[in-house]
C-alpha cells in the first residue's frame, strides 16, 4: 500500500515537473516551434533517472532528438534533480477505435507480430498485441506521396503492380534494392495502404528482416515454432524490409527460406528489399540468393537533380509553404547524398527560420546546413570551376586572376565566383584568394549580381545552369 502510494505521488510529481519543462521550452522556442515540434511529446515514465517520453511518428522523433534532445534534456535536469538522460520513443499505435479493432475477426492469428495494414489512421491495436512489437504505418509514406522519377520509376511500377493485382501474383518475389534513404520502406509501406484499400481481405504482413529474425528466436526459446510458422504462412502478401539484415545468420535464413518457399508455393505475394542486388548479399546462402532473384528484381538508383527538386517541390506544397524557389533549387543541387537526407535538410532550414522569425534565404540556407553541405560536397574545386566557365566564355584562365574589368572578362569571372559560392563550401574571403586575391565583398557583390541578371537574363540563367549541370556531371 504504502508502496503504491509513493508511486502515485512520485508519478504527479514528474508530471508538475513534465508540466514546467513544457513551459520552459515554450518559452524558450517560442509557440510555432513549440507547437510544430514539441507540443505532442508525452511523458511516459521516468525510469532510475531516465526520462522515456513519447511522440506519434518516427518522423517527429527523429527531428526532435536531432535538434532539441540537449536542451530537453538540460532542462529536465534543471527541473529534476534525479534525471540523468532522456529518450524519446515512437509512441505505440493505439488510437484505433473500437470498430476497427473489433472488424476483424480475433482468430486472425498473426498475434503479435502483425502490423496492422488498416489504412491510416485506423491503425488498431488488438488486444493480443504487444506495443513494443507495434510498427504501424506511416501514413505518410503513400504512392501519392512518392514521387516518381527516372531512378525510383521501375521500382515505382512494380509496387504499384503487385498493389493493384487482385487475384494474380505478377512476379514473385518482388525484390527492392537500393542505397540508403532511397524509398524503399517508403514503397512497401505505399504497397500496404493500397492494399489495405483496394483488396481489404488480404492479410498483409509488414515487418523488418530484423524482427523477422526476433520472432523466430522467440519462438524457438518457448518451443512454439509450429504456431510461429502459421502466422507466417497464412498471410497473402508477406513483406520483409532490410533483408541484408539476416545475412549471416544462418538459422534465421533457414527459416525464412522454408517460409519463403511455402508462399510461393501457395502463390502468395512476397516483398522483400535489400540494401544491394541478390547477388551481392554476401552470407546469404546461395539458394536463398537466387530465390530471391526469381522474380523482378527492380532497382533504385541514386537521386538526380530533377527529382531532388520535384521531391522537395512536394513537400513544399503539401506543408503549404512559401519559399523562395532557388533555395529549393539550391538544396536538389547541394544535397545529393539520399532523400532522407534532403528532407532532413529543407526541415532544418524551415524550423530555423521559423525559429528566428525571419524568410529562409540562400545566406542561412548555407549557414544552417554548413556539416550536411560539406559532406556533400562532390569536391568540385575552385579551379575545375574556373577552367569549365573560361573554355565556355572563350576567355584565358588567367583571366580568372587577373585585374583586367573589361566586362568581357569580368562577367565571366563574377559567374565563376557565384558557381564556387554555390557548388563549393568555400567562403567568401577564401574564394577571393583563388581569384587573385580578391575582397571577400567583390565575392558578395559578384554573387549578388548575377543573381539579379539571372532574373532578367533567360540566357545567362541558362549558361548558368549548364555550366553547373556539366561541372556536377
Ligand atoms: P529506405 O528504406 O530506402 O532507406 P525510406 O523509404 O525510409 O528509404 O525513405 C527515406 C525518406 O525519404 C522517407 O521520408 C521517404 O518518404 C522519403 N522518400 C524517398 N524517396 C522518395 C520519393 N521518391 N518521393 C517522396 N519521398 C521520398
Ligand atoms: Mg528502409
Amino acid at each position: 500500500m504504502k508502496h503504491q502510494e509513493a508511486q502515485r505521488m512520485d508519478m504527479t510529481g514528474n508530471q508538475d515537473n513534465w508540466g514546467r519543462v513544457r513551459e520552459r521550452l515554450r518559452a524558450e522556442y517560442g509557440d510555432a516551434t513549440y507547437n510544430s515540434w514539441l507540443k505532442n511529446i508525452e511523458l511516459d515514465k521516468i525510469d532510475n533517472g531516465h526520462v522515456n517520453m513519447t511522440l506519434p511518428t518516427r518522423f517527429l522523433r527523429d527531428w526532435v532528438i536531432n535538434n532539441y534532445a540537449n536542451r530537453i534534456r538540460q532542462i529536465w535536469c534543471s527541473e529534476d534533480d534525479n534525471v540523468q538522460s532522456i529518450d524519446i520513443h515512437v509512441k505505440p499505435a493505439t488510437t484505433g477505435n473500437m470498430e476497427a479493432r473489433t472488424r476483424k475477426p480475433p482468430t486472425l492469428g498473426l498475434g503479435e507480430i502483425i502490423e496492422t495494414f488498416e489504412p491510416a489512421p485506423r491503425n488498431a491495436l488488438r488486444a493480443d498485441q504487444t506495443p513494443s512489437l507495434m510498427a504501424p504505418l506511416d501514413p505518410r509514406f503513400t504512392f501519392d506521396n512518392f514521387v516518381v522519377g527516372k531512378s525510383n520509376e521501375l521500382a515505382h511500377a512494380a509496387a504499384r503492380r503487385v498493389s493493384d493485382a487482385r487475384d494474380t501474383v505478377p512476379f514473385n518475389p518482388l525484390y527492392l534494392y537500393g542505397g540508403v534513404g532511397l524509398g524503399k520502406t517508403h514503397l512497401m509501406h505505399a504497397i500496404g495502404h493500397a492494399i489495405a484499400v483496394n483488396c481489404p481481405n488480404k492479410k498483409v504482413l509488414y515487418l523488418s528482416a530484423e524482427k523477422f529474425m526476433y520472432r523466430f528466436i522467440r519462438a524457438l526459446r518457448f518451443k512454439d515454432t509450429m504456431n510461429f510458422k502459421d502466422q507466417f504462412r497464412s498471410v497473402d502478401v508477406l513483406m520483409i524490409d532490410d533483408v541484408q539484415f539476416i545475412a549471416g545468420k544462418e538459422s534465421t535464413q533457414e527459416e525464412f527460406f522454408h517460409t519463403f518457399n511455402a508462399l510461393v508455393d501457395q502463390n502468395h505475394q512476397i516483398i522483400i528489399s535489400g540494401d544491394r542486388s541478390p547477388t551481392d548479399l554476401e552470407g546469404m546462402e546461395e539458394r536463398m540468393r537466387s530465390r530471391l532473384g526469381w522474380g523482378l528484381v527492380a532497382d533504385i538508383h541514386p537521386t538526380d537533380y530533377e527529382l531532388r527538386l520535384g521531391i522537395l517541390q512536394s513537400k513544399v506544397e503539401q506543408a503549404k509553404i512559401n519559399i523562395d524557389q532557388r533555395i529549393l533549387e539550391f538544396l536538389a543541387h547541394r544535397i545529393t547524398s539520399n532523400v532522407r537526407e534532403l528532407e532532413g535538410a529543407l526541415n532544418r532550414v524551415l524550423a530555423y527560420s521559423d525559429l528566428v522569425g525571419r524568410a529562409v534565404t540562400l545566406e542561412s540556407t548555407q549557414e544552417v546546413l554548413r556539416d550536411l553541405l560539406r559532406a556533400n560536397d562532390r569536391r568540385i574545386t575552385i579551379e575545375e570551376i574556373q577552367k569549365q566557365v573560361a573554355e565556355h566564355f572563350n576567355i584565358r584562365m588567367s583571366d580568372m586572376h587577373s585585374a583586367r574589368r573589361a566586362r568581357a572578362v569580368a562577367r565571366p569571372r563574377q559567374v565563376a565566383m557565384y558557381l564556387a559560392k554555390q557548388l563549393t563550401s568555400r567562403s567568401l574571403p577564401e574564394i577571393g584568394r583563388k581569384f587573385g586575391g580578391r575582397d571577400h565583398t567583390t565575392v558578395m557583390h559578384a554573387v549578388r549580381k548575377i543573381d539579379e541578371l539571372c532574373a532578367a537574363d533567360q540566357s545567362l540563367s541558362e549558361d548558368i545552369e549548364l555550366l553547373r549541370r556539366m561541372l556536377e556531371g
